[in-house]
């Protein structure tokens, strides 16, 4: 995406960078293995920082030259039947991003480069958390560009069938989900967040993906999720009623709340974090993919902007206090 400087400079005309929010990555590079939930092969991946303004990018260790780089961006999303899976112009693919794009969202993480050997980020325990876990491990530290966050300015809704999406403007970033199922051990759910003023890591990170005994049978009659136990997603038996983990849920609402840490994963895929309210309706990874086509496709309906330290719209207040300064 273009980063449109025009509109950063008029919105900040103090270009003073002392009262703004600036950018953020890593400390240190950082490493971690898992499987592959689809393929159910050993990924190694590695969070390494990068210079301002590079945004957030995958590099496919076992592809060489420039094909390797996959941009961590909504417009590469070519796959959201199971995942958000991002395809390059040369047709490499990394798919399952969603997971740790809500992290890297969570802990307000502007520029990574992230090398991984396989097409698919590992599942790890199935949440945001481990990814969250090694990111506060790592270290985070301040840049001194700008941090650009993009404003909603207008109401964009998508209705499909019984699903909806919608983002609508806010001083902040809020995210609310409402998901209805027929099974009893999910049924009906509603969780709303004010991200920049509620826990992303204590409320939704810990939330697990989740799967139906059946629906997983099938899957694996098709090779995917080949990767998946119950280490890394809540499983509900067959009759729809029973959660088949042995230590039960992380939360009592984790349906919903799983369903909000895709979203936030899906959404930084806008490029920067978002000053809007989402509201989704059944929703998955093709209506929030959908949602910011929509978005991107009317100049009208969004600006980029900074972002003051403290006021409304600084998204994410739970952040790690000690802040190492790097130019
Ligand atoms: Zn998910």
């Amino acid at each position: 995406m273009t980063i449109d400087m025009t509109t950063l400079r008029q919105s900040s005309p103090a270009a003073s960078h002392s009262n703004v929010l600036r950018q953020r990555t890593l400390k240190t590079a950082i490493g971690c293995t898992g499987v592959g939930l689809h393929s159910g092969a050993k990924v190694t991946m590695a969070l390494l920082p990068a210079e301002p303004d590079t945004g957030i990018r995958f590099r496919r260790v076992d592809i060489a030259g420039r094909g390797a780089i996959v941009p961590a961006s909504w417009a590469a999303v070519n796959d959201t039947r199971m995942n958000s899976c991002l395809i390059n112009e040369d047709g490499v693919a990394v798919g399952t991003v969603e997971h740790l794009m809500s992290a890297l969202a969570g802990m307000h993480i502007d520029n990574c480069i992230i090398e991984i050997n396989a097409p698919e980020v590992p599942v790890m325990d199935g949440s945001a958390a481990p990814f969250l876990f090694l990111i506060e491990c790592a270290g985070v530290v301040e840049q001194s560009a700008p941090r650009r966050a993009i404003r909603v300015l207008k109401r964009i809704a998508i209705k499909d069938g019984d699903r909806e999406v919608s983002l609508t403007p806010s001083a902040g970033f809020s995210v609310k989900f409402e998901i209805d199922f027929a099974s009893t051990a999910i049924s009906r759910q509603e969780f709303s967040i004010n991200l920049s003023r509620g826990s992303f890591k204590s409320e939704v990170s810990r939330a697990r993906t989740f799967g139906f005994e059946q629906d997983i049978a099938m899957l694996r009659s098709h090779g995917l999720a080949r990767g998946g136990s119950l280490d890394n997603a809540v499983v509900i038996d067959s009759t729809g009623t029973k959660v088949l983990n042995d230590d039960g849920l992380r939360y009592t609402d984790e349906f919903v709340r799983h369903k909000v840490l895709d979203a936030v994963g899906d959404l930084y895929l806008a490029g920067a974090p978002i000053l809007g309210h989402f509201h989704g309706i059944r929703s998955g990874h093709a209506l929030n993919n959908r949602i910011l086509r929509e978005l991107f496709a009317d100049t009208s309906a969004w600006a980029y902007t900074t972002v003051a330290p403290g006021s409304a719209a600084a998204p994410f207040t739970d952040l790690p206090q000690a802040l190492a300064a790097n130019g």
